[in-house]
Parts: structure tokens; sequence; C-alpha cells
């Protein structure tokens, strides 16, 4: 039932112990090996022996994204370039790509981590994987595929696009798991649907999607038009990508791989720890890492973490849905909002379709929001006009009551946002 029962079920006494010495070890070795870390504990008159406990972390410095980008490209590495056996990257859409390095035991770790990761979630050997994440500097796909080749399991890495191919290989090789985005999952299901391809002419039956939010309301979709159960993976380039966590089948939560990441929360405004059940900024300590250690690294997303034991038997510490990346959040007139909870208002609504998008624009000094939404072809194509004016005024009534101001709401012609391979973009900011 467990790929790696020694480490997934340890008692909490056990994993804290385990944790504290591969913390004591990081420290050290991030010291001695990285003049940024250095640099930060001499400014601190900080001796990394200093560091001995889980407690003691608190007074370690964070890492942030932007040291990442001043110390580009090769600042954080704490090896030579001799031992680096793998570069990926994330996108840099602001600027340079933010990379991370992996030596041979930086890539075992990510084999073991996305096993584990792979198995839990119900991977077995006589499974057919299709990778349909983008394979390109991204991690995502070669994490995805580096469990599931490890596992035994029949990868076939299609990468993402080319959405007809795709659903002809799943149906002639009898794909039984897609790893993809959520919001490349629903737009396989609506090429499906174009191509008359029913849920039950696939071998379907799970599906593990990450990199962007899914809320339960998109997994209620994905699961119904494709046929599957779909699980949660969560993971960030500057850590290595894939194998930080990931849900388990009891889908509340996801296990955090312990022995290579410590979690923290804080509150991203003060920056003090916060205690677990409280929302804030989740904060990795990578615990096993030899390329690029990281202390305190702020991945500016919010969630909780939870420590009740999971029915499945697993002890690894959880963290609940990311609602989404601090910079994601949008203030409008003193209301801050994710684009994720206005997903799951809108998806309450069974005429609307998962395909969204949300305009920023200032009229006079005031910010106004407007959101252009899909609805299902069949409603489009019947409803006479008052109709889709009474499910305008209903969903910006729950949007108003649910979120707490006004947006206004626009149904457009089906087909007609952008479909994403990707991750999917919501937000356009013309402020
Ligand atoms: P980029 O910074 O270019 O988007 P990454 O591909 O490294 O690069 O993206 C990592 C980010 O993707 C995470 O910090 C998080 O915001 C988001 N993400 C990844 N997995 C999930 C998930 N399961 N739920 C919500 N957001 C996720
Ligand atoms: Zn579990």
């Amino acid at each position: 039932m467990f790929w790696d029962e020694k480490i997934e079920c340890l008692s909490r006494d056990e994993i804290v112990s385990k944790k504290e010495k591969l913390l004591r070890e990081t420290v050290r070795y991030a010291y001695k090996n990285v003049a940024f870390y250095r640099d930060q504990f001499d400014a601190r008159d900080m001796d990394p022996g200093q560091i001995r406990s889980i407690d003691d972390i608190s007074s370690l410095p964070f890492t942030t994204k932007l040291d990442l980008r001043d110390n580009y490209p090769y600042g954080f590495c704490a090896v030579p370039l001799s031992r680096i056996v793998r570069v990926h990257a994330s996108s840099g859409t602001t600027g340079k790509p933010t990379p991370v390095f992996f030596t041979k035991s930086d890539m075992e770790n990510w084999t073991i981590s996305m096993a584990r990761n792979c198995y839990m979630v119900g991977i077995r050997e006589k499974d057919v994987c299709q990778i349909a994440f983008r394979y390109t500097l991204f991690t995502g796909a070669f994490g995805h595929h580096l469990g599931a080749d490890s596992i035994g399991a029949t990868v076939i890495p299609t990468s993402s696009g080319q959405t007809e191919r795709q659903i002809m290989m799943m149906q002639d090789f009898g794909t039984t798991v897609i790893h993809c985005t959520p919001s490349y999952a629903i737009t396989i299901a609506e090429r499906m649907r174009e191509m008359g391809i029913h849920k039950g002419d696939l071998s379907l039956r799970l599906g593990i999607h990450g990199a962007e939010p899914m809320s339960e309301e998109l997994r209620g979709e994905i699961e119904e038009r494709l046929g599957i159960t779909a699980l949660r993976d969560y993971g960030m380039t500057e850590l290595g990508g894939p194998g930080t966590s990931i849900e388990c089948p009891e889908k509340n939560g996801y296990h955090i791989n312990e022995d290579f990441f410590h979690p923290e929360i804080i509150d991203p405004d003060t920056c003090k720890p916060l205690p677990n059940g409280q929302t804030g900024e989740l904060v990795f300590t990578t615990l096993q890492k030899e390329a690029m250690p990281l202390i305190r690294y702020r991945s500016r997303d919010i969630t909780h973490l939870e420590t009740e034991t999971c029915g499945c038997g697993r002890t690894l510490i959880r963290h609940g849905p990311i609602i989404g990346r601090s910079d994601d959040m949008l203030i409008i007139g003193g209301v801050n909002f994710f684009p994720s909870q206005l997903e799951c208002v809108m998806l309450g609504f069974e005429e609307i379709e998962p395909h969204y998008v949300i305009y920023l624009k200032k009229k006079g000094r005031l910010d106004h929001v407007s959101v252009a939404v899909e609805t299902h072809p069949d409603f489009w194509a019947n409803a006479p006009g008052e109709k889709i004016a009474e499910l305008v005024q209903k969903i910006e009534t729950k949007v108003k009551n649910d979120i707490g101001f006004r947006m206004q709401i626009k149904i457009v012609e089906p087909l007609t946002i952008p479909r994403s391979e990707g991750k999917a973009q919501r937000v356009v900011d013309e402020r």
C-alpha cells in the first residue's frame, strides 16, 4: 500500500528527529558552499552550529525569488559544474528564467519522491501513463515521467498540445492515467465532445493535475467529463519541480515529503510563523539537496498545514488546497480575492463552462472587474436573450454575496476564450 512505509508512516517524534538531523546538515552545508548563505549568517553573527532543533529554524533568514534572480545564473549552486547533471527553469515571463540544478543524488531523490507520490495516488505497474505536461525546461513532465517509470508503469511522453492526437493515443494505447494541468484536462474533455468520443470509449481512471489551482468545482467537472478520479499535485521549479507534495485518494490535503522538504506557514506581511491550521504563506527548507539547497524559501503560495492523521495511514504532514499565489491576489475596493474563489462561485451554475477570463480596468479612480465566461454550447444555442440576462443577474448577485463586491459578468459565445494546454491565463490586468 505504501512505496516507502518506513518514511511515510513514521511517528511524529521519529520524523521530527530525522528532520532535525537533516536540518543541521543542510544549514552547515549551505553555509560552507553557498556564498549567499555565508553572507546572510555572517551579517547576523550566526554560527550554523546554533541551529539544533526544528524550532530554531525561525531564527534563520528567508530566501526569496528575488534573491535567486540577483544570483542568476549559478549563485545558488553549491557544487562545481562538473557535478551538475541537469538544469531546469521556470518560465521567467517577468525576466530571466529561475533555474534549478540537480546532481546525480538530487535526481535519485527526485525519482524517489515522485515514485512515492505516483504510488500514493494509485499508479501501479499495469498502468499506462500519458504525460501531457509540456516537456521543456519546465520540471513537470520530467518529474511525473520519473515517478511512473520507476514504478514500472508504461509511460507515454506525449507532452501537451496536439489534443486530437493525444485523444487518439489514449484510445489506441488504452491510457489509464493522464498527467496534465487541470485546465488542459478540461481542454481535452471538450475536444473529446467535439470529436464525438465518449468517456466510456477510453480506459482512463485517474488524473494527476498540478501547476495551477484546481477548485473542488473544477475537480468535479474533470471527474465527471473524463470519468476519472482527479487528484492534485504540487511543486515549484525552485524546489526541483513536482515531488514536494500530492493529494492521496482521501482528498483531504496534500502529503508533504517531509524528509526532503520542511514546511512552515508564515504571515506574509509580518513574516512571523503561524500555528498549524492557520492560513498564510508556505515556506520550505530543503533537507537533502546537494546542488541547490534552499533555506526558508518563500513560495508565495497561500494555504494552511493540517496535522490530524489521514485515513490513508500516512503520517506525513499535509497542506490544504493552494488558494492562490500571494502575488496573484487581487485587491479590489479593499476586498482581497483570488481567481480560484470566483471559479468556485461560477462553476456552481450548471450552465457555466470552466472557461473564463477576468479583466481588470480603471474607471475613474475605481477598479472595475468584468468577467467573460462561456456557457454550455447547448444552453447558448437554445436560450433566448432574457434567459441569458437572468443567468447573468443570478451570477452577479451570488458573486457579490460570496466575494464581497460587484463584478460585471459577460456571457460570451462558446469557444471564444482561448483554450489552455498548460497554465491557463485567467487574469488580464488593463489598469
Ligand atoms: P512559474 O513561477 O513560472 O509559474 P513553476 O512552474 O515553478 O513556475 O510554478 C510553480 C507554481 O505553480 C507554484 O508556486 C504554485 O503557485 C503553482 N502551483 C503548482 N502546483 C499547484 C497546485 N496543485 N495548486 C495550485 N497552484 C499550484
Ligand atoms: Zn492521506
